[in-house]
């Protein structure tokens, strides 16, 4: 290369927005995971099979004769399936929605989130994040020019030596209230919540309505993990309380409703005064997203309409299936000490690892939090791969939650059955 050539390939070529983000923990766990991994637990994904009713859906919209079915739809969402999510949303909302500008069909509930950061969030703007919290919502913040503000979920453990539950995490009303001020531009709520599964009650919702609607800030609400609560519990839609629909936007996921994560089709609903500004950023990015995807989560969604409440429904019959998935891993993680967090929500569930430290060696002046350096060590020498909890948390805050790691239990029987004989065995090899 030339002298001239050389120089000018020395100006940084990385755009200032990139700055401090370009670390993503999925891709270091996915390959880890794919590595070393004999039992995965790790990333959050089903190991069973997508629901017949919507693999045949997907049949017919691939070869049932539509073939413009294989081409653009329209790039807010295909008309089948954001006239029937208007439709499912009236029945939850208890409003009329119009499926044309209350409704966007997004690339996975990813793509909602994004929209919803770079169309709502300016330069210098704050956002409070509730920890822990699914982790690229701070990237996002900050691609958008804002600040993360966060606030903890607080463990209260119980006193009578019961495993703690999700619902044991609370928000300290004080601590919260005092995030607020006029730079406040958003909350982010995540109910049912990952990592933890916690299903945030009507108080807890509404004291955080309450504030938003004193300030003027919008919710953010990732209602992904809707369907799935256990033990009777019922999930609360932020939108549906008193004064929060107009600032509310609801993002959900075609991946977690209906198991099929590959698929990549998610929405937001919400008032048009919001969602046209999502429009804008979607319009000017994916621009729509694939069309055959949405024809066949349309036809999903037509037959769980149908059934709503009755016990054929999906939505009925996964929660109770991944709640026996929940209580199994339960057991078998409280009978090796690694003392599980009994979550209410969502397919996950978090453990406490620090009965463990003795096992995985010490690195001495590692600034690493002992749940990464534990994970690691957990799939390189046990074939187990899971996720540490610190992940959802911030750089500040990481330290003070560092003993323990997220599990994934929408698996198939055989893969926790495997998980259990894992710690089973070494179990056995601690105490000889
Ligand atoms: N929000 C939360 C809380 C999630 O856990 C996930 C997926 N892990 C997403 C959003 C993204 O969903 P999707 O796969 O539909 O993009």
């Amino acid at each position: 290369l030339s002298h001239s050539l050389q120089a000018k390939m020395s100006r940084p070529v990385q755009a200032r927005r990139l700055e401090g983000i370009d670390k993503n923990i999925w891709v270091e766990f996915a390959k880890l995971a794919a590595t070393y991994s004999k039992v995965n637990l790790g990333q959050g994904f089903p190991d069973f099979p997508v629901p017949d009713f919507l693999t045949e859906a997907f049949s017919r919209a691939l070869s049932g004769g539509n073939h413009m079915l294989h081409q653009y739809t329209r790039a807010f969402g295909h008309p089948p399936l954001v006239k029937v999510l208007a439709q499912f949303f009236e029945k939850l909302l208890g409003r009329d929605l119009d499926p044309m500008t209350n409704v966007m069909v997004t690339v996975g509930a990813y793509q909602a989130l994004f929209c919803c950061f770079q169309a709502l969030v300016d330069e210098g703007d704050e956002v409070i994040i509730i920890e822990p919290f699914f982790d690229c919502y701070e990237p996002m913040v900050k691609m958008a020019g804002g600040t993360p503000v966060f606030v903890p979920l607080r463990p209260n453990p119980p006193k009578d030596g019961k495993l703690m539950s999700s619902a044991d995490w609370q928000l300290d009303a004080a601590e919260l209230a005092s995030k607020f001020s006029e730079r406040t531009k958003a909350i982010v709520l995540n109910s049912p919540n990952n990592p933890l599964g916690k299903v945030f009650s009507r108080g807890e919702l509404g004291l955080i309505a309450e504030l938003c609607v004193k300030h003027d800030v919008l919710c953010i609400s990732d209602e992904v993990y809707e369907w799935l609560v256990y033990d009777g519990k019922q999930h609360i839609r932020m939108a549906s309380l008193e004064g929060m629909w107009e600032r509310t936007v609801t993002i959900g996921s075609a991946g977690k409703t209906f198991s099929a994560t590959g698929w990549k089709v998610g929405w937001v609903v919400g008032p048009d005064r919001l969602l046209k500004h999502l429009r804008t950023v979607h319009q000017n990015s994916v621009y729509l997203c694939a069309t055959i995807a949405q024809e066949a989560v349309a036809q999903g969604f037509q037959r769980e309409l149908m059934l709503y409440g009755k016990p054929e429904s999906y939505f009925v019959q996964l929660p109770k299936e991944l709640q026996q998935k929940r209580d199994w891993l339960v057991q078998s993680l409280d009978g090796v000490g690694m003392k599980p967090i009994i979550p209410e929500g969502t397919y996950f569930l978090v453990a406490d690892i620090s009965q463990f430290k003795s096992d995985v060696p010490d690195v001495p002046n590692s600034d690493e939090p002992y749940d990464y350096r534990f994970t690691k060590w957990m799939v390189k020498n046990k074939g187990l791969a899971a996720i540490p909890l610190s992940t959802f948390y911030s750089e500040a805050h990481k330290n003070n939650y560092s003993n323990f790691i997220r599990f994934c239990f929408a698996k198939e029987e055989a893969t926790l059955k495997a998980a259990s004989d894992i710690l089973q065995k070494w179990k056995q090899e601690k105490n000889s």
